[in-house]
Formats: C-alpha cells, structure tokens, sequence
C-alpha cells in the first residue's frame, strides 16, 4: 500500500491538467471548487476532439461507418461506466444528463407507484436538486415526505431514522456524500434497514464518485446516481443505475425517438433498457469522453487518492483553524476534503471576492443546501473542496489570502 503512495506524483498528474497553468488576476490559479465540478485532464479534452474532428455522428440509426464507429465507441463507454460501479448488466446503466435529471427520472417514475400517504424519506443534507424533486412527486400523488435530521456536527440521527422508517415507506433518498459541508453518510446502514421494510433506496453519488469507488451491487443499492463533470469527465451527460427489476417497472420518462419498438398512432410499444429512459440523441461525445475520464481516474487508484485527499483535509482542517475566529461547519469524523467555514460575522460573500483578486476559486453561499444553512442560522459560507491534483502550497495560498481578507474586511 505504502509503495503505491510512494507513486502518486502530484506534480506529474498537474501537469495532465492544462487549466492549472493558468493566471487568474495576474495570481496562479489555485483552484479549490471541486466540489462544484472538477477539472478536466488532457486525455478527456483529447477524447472529445477526436470525436468531432473523426467520428461526430448519430448513434443507434446509420448504418454508415461513422454511425457504426460512434455507436461503437458510445457502448463501449456504457460498459466501462458499468465495470467502474460493478453494475450486473450494461443495460442497467441509463446515461443522463447528470444527476439532477438521473434523479428526476426515478421521482417521475415513482408517481405511477406511490399513493396518498405513502411515505418517502430524505436526509436533512440534500442538494436542492434532491429536494425539490421529491417535493413535486409528493404534490402529484399526496405521499408525504419525511426528513431525517441531523446533529451540529453535520451527521444524520440514525435513531431518528429508524423511527421514520414504516411500512408506510416506499422510497429512501440521501446523498453519499454531502456536497455542503463533506460528510460521508452511512450508507450501507441506511440501504439495509429500508430494505428491511420493503423500501426502495436512491443514493445520490454526486459527491461520492470524486474520492470513493462505489459497487452497486455490494451495496445492494436500487438506483444510484452521478454526473461525469465532478470526475473528471464533461459536463452534460451522467449516470443512472438501476436494478434491472426497478427499472422494468418504472414507466418511461421521456417520449421521443430512440425509445421505442414499435410506433402507429394507435399505440407505441417500448424499448427494453436501457433505451426506454434514453429519448432522443443523447451527449455521445460527453458519453465517451465520460468513460475516458473514468479510466484516467482509476489509472491514478482511488485508493491513492483517497489517501492523499485525506491529507489535504487534515492539512487544510489544521491550518485553517488556525485563523482566529474561523468556524468550521460539518465537523463529522466520516467526511471527504470539503471545508465548509465562516470567519467571524464576515459575509461569506465578501471572502470570497478577495481571495479570487488573490487567484484562489473556492465557492461561497448555500450551496444548493439552504436547509443545511438554515440549520446553522447563517446565510452560507466558504467553501474549499480539495481534489487530488491539489497541493499544501496551495493551500498555504489559500490561508493567506483568507487572512488578508479578513484584515481588509475587520
Ligand atoms: C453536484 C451535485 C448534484 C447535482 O449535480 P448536477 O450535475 O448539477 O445534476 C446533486 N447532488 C450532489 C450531492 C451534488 O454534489
């Protein structure tokens, strides 16, 4: 294990990253909004090239050599998307647009499915795109939606889901990961005890994919969701799991061309999967340039990245603190390298702005995650999410630029 540590390189994978070369107001970039989305390695900007400048051509129709080259490359795609979170089928895995619309096709879906009273629960540390959703599917059926809340720290009370949880539940929703404030849910607790009332459960790995390997089946999940822009890949085109029998009986979402077996104006029969959820010409570029990021991702080893991220988190988490009157929100030991913080009554906001004069991106706000903030009783914070082409030094960077923020701004 030690040995392939010994191999991670920062500054030779930085180097696979043309954006980081880059001046942001005459400062070298420092770029710690990954938790937003990540940036994109050569191999994946090459991918994308090739295709337009060799084989830009509609899939599934031609029977063209393009078409076919394409259509090739496309499924190749789907299988490599597959094999990274150990799917059982290749037609289990429906490409989106990203997460927000993978999650929009299961809470549509659902509304066939659910009757008045019947229960779904969510984390109190969703995405807005993993609310609002929910929200809408409770308006058009009368289900009722469920809130597990969450402690100071940014944990979710397992005690209280285990009260939620009733035979009235028939979905489950949280997120892996909270892109908020970083704390990594205990998923595989969650998974096993709906399932032990009959419930179907969604993960949302939005936030997860960046730094943890999933494998669908082991964790025996129904739907699992991720979009390609926060791994490296493009932006436009992410996944849906589904398990096969989940899946059947989810009525399609969208009608259009692709979808179908057989069209008359009497009656349209559909596709089988994975085409039933893939109206239309989907993003084929985005799709194979999606399985290349994957394929870059796993010749770097999630495990490394894992090992290395942690020790930005520490570092950062350390560093920081040591800013007088810095408060950390999302303090739970499970949590990936995002940092979430407030310097004394300093508007986020205005943090922000100076540290970017200073050529360091972090995001500032409620990042999606108003209930989150709400629960704080502050209107957002800054946020530094570390990838695994970042550095100490730049979190160095990061420390000063905050201090002379704060010495401007006090
Ligand atoms: C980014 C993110 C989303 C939304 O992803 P899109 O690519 O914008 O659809 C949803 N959930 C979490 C946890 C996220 O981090």
């Amino acid at each position: 294990m030690q040995k392939e540590i010994d191999m991670f390189d920062v500054q030779k994978i930085r180097k696979d990253f043309p954006i980081l070369n880059r001046e942001v107001n005459g400062k070298p970039l420092v770029y710690f909004d990954n938790a937003a989305t990540s940036q994109t390695p050569q191999v994946v900007i090459d991918a994308i090239v090739d295709y337009y400048s060799n084989y830009n051509a509609n899939i599934h129709r031609g029977v063209h050599t393009l078409s076919q080259e394409a259509t090739d490359a496309y499924e190749i795609a789907r299988k490599k998307v597959q094999q990274h979170f150990n799917a059982a089928h290749s037609h289990e895995i429906i490409l989106t647009s990203g997460t927000t619309h993978s999650i929009n096709i299961v809470a549509t879906g659902f509304s066939s499915l659910l009757t008045k009273g019947d229960e779904i629960i969510v984390s109190a540390l969703e995405h807005h795109s993993n609310i609002v959703p929910w929200q809408m599917l409770c308006e058009r059926t009368g289900a009722v939606l469920k809130v597990i809340p969450m402690n100071e720290d940014g944990e979710l009370l397992m005690d209280a889901y285990d009260q939620l949880l009733s035979e009235k539940t028939k979905l489950v929703f949280t997120n892996h990961i909270s892109n908020a404030l970083g704390t990594i849910n205990p998923i595989e607790e969650i998974i096993e005890k709906a399932h032990h009332i009959g419930a179907a459960v969604l993960i949302d790995g939005a936030q997860s994919c960046p730094h943890i390997k999933p494998d669908v089946q082991k964790l025996d999940v129904d739907f699992y969701v991720a979009s390609a822009h926060k791994l490296c890949g493009p932006t436009g085109v992410g996944l849906l799991y589904g398990k096969e029998e989940w899946l059947n009986k989810l009525p399609p979402y969208q009608g259009g061309g692709e979808m179908i077996d057989q069209v008359t104006f009497e009656k349209t029969t559909y596709a089988g999967l994975p085409h039933k959820f893939e109206a239309g010409t989907p993003n084929i570029c985005g799709g194979i340039a999606f399985g290349v990021a994957l394929d870059y991702m796993n010749s770097i080893g999630f495990d490394n990245i894992a090992t290395y991220e942690n020790e930005l988190l520490a570092y950062g988490t350390k560093k920081l603190l040591e800013i007088e009157g810095l408060k950390i929100y999302g303090t739970s030991k499970q949590k990936t390298s995002v940092i979430s913080f407030n310097v004394g009554d300093i508007h986020p906001y205005d943090i922000g702005s100076i540290v970017d004069k200073l050529g360091v991106a972090v995001r500032t706000g409620h990042h999606c995650a108003q209930p989150i903030m709400d629960f704080y009783k502050i209107p957002g914070t800054i946020r530094a999410s570390f990838s695994f082409y970042n550095t100490k030094e730049e979190i160095d960077i990061l420390v000063e630029a905050i201090k002379k923020a704060k010495m401007m701004l006090t």
